[in-house]
């Protein structure tokens, strides 16, 4: 078997994304998909479609998994574990990071190696190497199968612990999902006002730049200095309070500013009131 043959498993709009990108490298490419339909394109490029989960796995060393998470893993997985020893298992499914763990310690069971993925990005961007995807799990595996991981993406190796790679993800999907709602919610204010999201953008781009904040608080975080010389958190639960009211008054859902101000204010009760915003981080972790 040579370097450059790979096999895909699962083709959501990821794995598509993640075979087309080895077949414009020259790869060659064996699929698998439940929904066998979903290959047609890439058939139709040169990929080949396995008959079976078996024939998938013992067809190439090295088989990367782009699937919705770990249940659906475990379902097509288990079709063939017999096929699974001598296996590199690129599992680029999103889930947490036990459930990466218990994975990783499943495939060495069956005498398969997991290097864990979390993609940093979505389809478009698979095939780039701007784009970047955290990697953990044995670091020989890594090693050994870099240049085909760098057909996807950059490559950000974090460290052995195979759930690494998850935390690190889910850490970042926690800002992005958060970070992506309140954008959502405010453009939701600004078409209850006849203001289209156009118009509001560059106004939303320069309010959503937070990295004066993200760099600011880190070390004042890392060294729980929570003192509130720039912000305290009696003035955020009025500024949210604003919001609040400006959302119910213009018929716009409010439950988001709600939850956040039931957390300022849970965070003013344990006696942060003149504390900086920072002193969530440890009411959060309660
Ligand atoms: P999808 O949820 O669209 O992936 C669907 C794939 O999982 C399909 O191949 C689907 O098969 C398969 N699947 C789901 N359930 C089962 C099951 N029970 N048995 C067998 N196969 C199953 O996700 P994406 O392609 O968008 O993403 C793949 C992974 O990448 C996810 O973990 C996602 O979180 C992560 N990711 C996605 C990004 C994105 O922007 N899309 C960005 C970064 C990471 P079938 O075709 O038969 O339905």
């Amino acid at each position: 078997m040579s370097e450059t043959t790979v096999t895909v498993i699962g083709l959501g709009p990821m794995g598509q994304a993640m075979a087309a990108a080895y077949l414009d490298r020259g790869y060659e490419v064996t699929l698998w998909n439940r929904t066998p339909a979903r290959a047609d394109a890439l058939v139709a490029r040169g990929a080949r479609l396995a008959d079976s989960v078996e024939a998938a796995l013992r067809a190439n060393e090295l088989v990367v998994l782009s699937l919705t998470d770990y249940d659906a893993a475990y379902a097509i997985l288990r079709q063939a574990p017999q096929a699974l020893a001598g296996r590199t298992v690129a599992n680029l499914t999103s889930d947490t990071p036990a459930r990466a763990r218990e994975a990783a310690a499943w495939l060495a069971d069956h005498g398969a190696v997991q290097i864990t993925g979390g993609v940093q990005t979505p389809p478009p961007g698979i095939g780039s190497a701007d784009a970047a995807t955290y990697y953990s799990g044995p670091a020989d595996a890594v090693a050994h199968h870099r240049a085909a991981l760098e057909v996807l993406t950059g490559v950000e190796y974090l460290g052995e612990d195979p759930g690494l790679a998850a935390l690190y993800y889910q850490i970042g999907i926690d800002m992005f999902w958060t970070g992506l709602v309140g954008y959502l919610h405010g453009q939701a204010l600004a078409a209850a006002h006849g203001i289209s999201a156009e118009s509001f953008l560059e106004h939303a781009v320069k309010t959503m730049d937070f990295t004066y904040f993200l760099k600011f608080y880190a070390p004042r975080i890392d060294a729980a200095n929570h003192e509130g010389d720039v912000d305290n958190l009696g003035m955020a639960v009025a500024s949210l309070t604003h919001v609040l009211h400006t959302a119910e008054e213009s018929g716009v859902d409010a439950s988001l500013p709600a939850a956040l101000l039931d957390l300022f204010h849970r965070g003013a009760a344990a006696g942060h009131e003149r504390d900086s915003l920072t002193s969530l981080v440890d009411v959060l972790q309660r």
